[in-house]
């Protein structure tokens, strides 16, 4: 294979380390692979908004396109993503650390997040639990809703066996975080505010399951 001249580095190379070009002669282009690399990072560093620009102008015009493919290769690498990502956030917390805080309004974060406590507050009570389970160390956690475990139990507080109303209703780990219990439907029934306090963390040999 005859060999190419690079304008840039000034040596010979193969062919296939120069990118191809239709409108020159032999189908190449002057400057070898590296060098237009090279070349590009430069600019990259010096011009970066320029840049941004043109690759965000290439993407508009090629989004039906590069969407689903760059879906699917994330999609394809998930773990190496992940661990990459970690080790990015390892390597550079501070530097990260210090962007959220001065591109995050803390401010309309909490007032938006008041609104949403407000307008979900059975989902906000089962964040809180699952908050609650991680901290006490619970191996399986999984999202429990109040009306979920209210309406398998059919109201029927699980320590007393008595009716409960809704504005009475807790939930009561079978087995309590603290002995090692889930935070599944399974280790979860429904029981008095006033029954579970009572039971306080023992665990109830007699609890008979409702489900
Ligand atoms: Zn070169
Ligand atoms: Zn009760």
């Amino acid at each position: 294979m005859e060999q190419l001249f690079c304008y840039g580095c000034h040596t010979l190379k193969d062919p296939t380390d120069f990118f191809i070009c239709r409108s020159r002669k032999n189908g190449r282009q002057t400057r070898c692979k590296a060098c237009q690399t090279r070349t590009r990072e430069k600019h990259h560093l010096t011009h970066p908004e320029q840049e941004k620009a043109t690759s965000a102008a290439y993407y508009l015009v090629h989004k039906d396109v590069l969407l689903p493919k760059h879906l699917q290769w994330k999609a394809e690498h998930r773990i190496e993503l992940r661990i990459q990502g970690q080790v990015y956030y390892q390597n550079n917390k501070k530097k990260i650390l210090l962007r959220s805080r001065q591109t995050y309004d803390t401010v309309t974060h909490s007032i938006k997040m008041s609104r949403w406590r407000k307008q979900n507050p059975e989902k906000n009570a089962a964040l809180q639990r699952i908050r609650r389970a991680r901290k006490s160390g619970a191996t399986f956690i999984e999202k429990v809703l109040l009306k979920t475990i209210f309406s398998r139990d059919q109201g029927i507080c699980s320590l007393c066996h008595k009716r409960v109303t809704r504005t009475q209703a807790s939930l009561d780990h079978i087995i309590p975080l603290s002995k090692g219990g889930d935070h599944s439907h399974q280790n979860i029934a429904l029981a008095h505010k006033s029954c579970n306090s009572k039971k306080n963390n023992r665990v109830v040999t007699q609890q008979m399951r409702l489900f």
